[in-house]
């Protein structure tokens, strides 16, 4: 008799919401229920009861716990959201800010400071000073060189069996001295040469001290050069050298911290030997790290001929030499 006056007493009306929403948590809608996967027809169930005011319900009864706030997308294509601000003078505390999730930005490509060598062969014919750089003194002072400005005037030459055709001989429209790079190192005569070159041998400068702790332990102090300009054609050949552009220098001696004072002639070594001491591994190997990571597009060393056993020719040409390996 309970049971049945209990069955006819009018249920109140939170327990019928209640047994309403339990049945519809044991729908199978209860496991696909994701706010990212699931059934497309459930989420899109989801969806519709949530534009009624039911989704949270029908969600937290499904998956077990409510959904949380959507992720903050900033859509393609357009600007990201702007940043809420509190109104001045408001004395609530701010609201809470969602930051608009934004593409991380493009890592800019690693451009070195010094030079590199030229390795387009489709000028390697090109008989000219080496093109102005744009930006060179600001390049020049983030590279840490101390220089001053150089003049050096461009001289032009009839060549050819005409006689029509006109090189620059000599000269270069941006000459510096250079004063010093980042590496310390003194030199015997403060060099003039191209804005490319001076670049150029301050990396060259910091390669030296590699080279010279690994092999020697010590550091460069001063290096002793041949010279840089030269208004001349190149010795072996009918063609203008770099020293006519200011651009190319030879290195003939090197002083260390210590005081010993190493010389190409000296210390290079025996040219059909292995290198036996310290002083020649590391001559040659500054030689080939010049060459192989393109410091310089020319790099003569006495295996290249008799002219260099006395001093590494250093040059940004067009065109590439290796003077730094024996002769196969
Ligand atoms: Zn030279």
């Amino acid at each position: 008799m309970h049971a049945s006056a209990d069955s006819q007493r009018p249920r109140p009306p939170e327990r019928e919401v209640s047994r309403w929403l339990r049945r519809l948590s044991s729908w199978p809608l209860a496991d696909r229920c994701t706010v990212n996967g699931g059934w497309p027809w459930a989420r899109e169930l989801v969806a519709r009861a949530h534009r009624a005011g039911l989704g949270l319900a029908l969600c937290w009864l499904s998956c077990g716990e409510p959904p949380g706030p959507p992720l903050a997308r900033a859509p393609l294509g357009t600007a990201p959201a702007p940043v809420a601000t509190p109104p001045a003078g408001a004395g609530s505390p701010a609201p809470e800010l969602v930051k608009p999730i934004t593409a991380p930005a493009p890592l800019a490509p690693v451009v070195p400071d010094y030079e590199q060598a030229d390795v387009d062969p489709g000028n390697d014919f090109v008989v000219a000073p080496p093109v102005p750089i744009d930006d060179c003194p600001r390049r020049l002072e983030r590279a840490q060189i101390s220089f001053t400005p150089s003049v050096l005037p461009l001289k032009r030459e009839k060549v050819g069996r005409s006689g029509r055709e006109e090189v620059v001989a000599c000269g270069a429209e941006q000459a510096v001295v250079y004063l010093g790079g980042p590496a310390k190192i003194r030199y015997n005569a403060a060099p003039t040469l191209t804005c490319r070159m001076a670049l150029a041998l301050a990396r060259f400068e910091e390669v030296a001290q590699e080279q010279a702790i690994k092999h020697l332990g010590q550091r460069i102090a001063r290096f002793k050069h041949l010279g840089t300009y030269s208004c001349r054609k190149m010795v072996r050949f009918d063609f203008v050298s770099e020293h006519s552009y200011a651009n190319a220098i030879d290195i003939e001696e090197m002083l260390l911290e210590n005081g010993v004072r190493l010389s190409v002639k000296k210390n290079f070594g025996a040219l059909e030997a292995a290198p036996s001491t310290r002083p020649s591994q590391f001559l040659r190997s500054l030689a080939r790290r010049a060459f192989d990571e393109r410091l310089f597009s020319t790099v003569l060393t006495p295996f290249w001929d008799n002219l260099h056993h006395d001093h590494f020719h250093l040059d940004l040409a067009r065109y590439r030499v290796d003077g730094t390996r024996p002769h196969e």
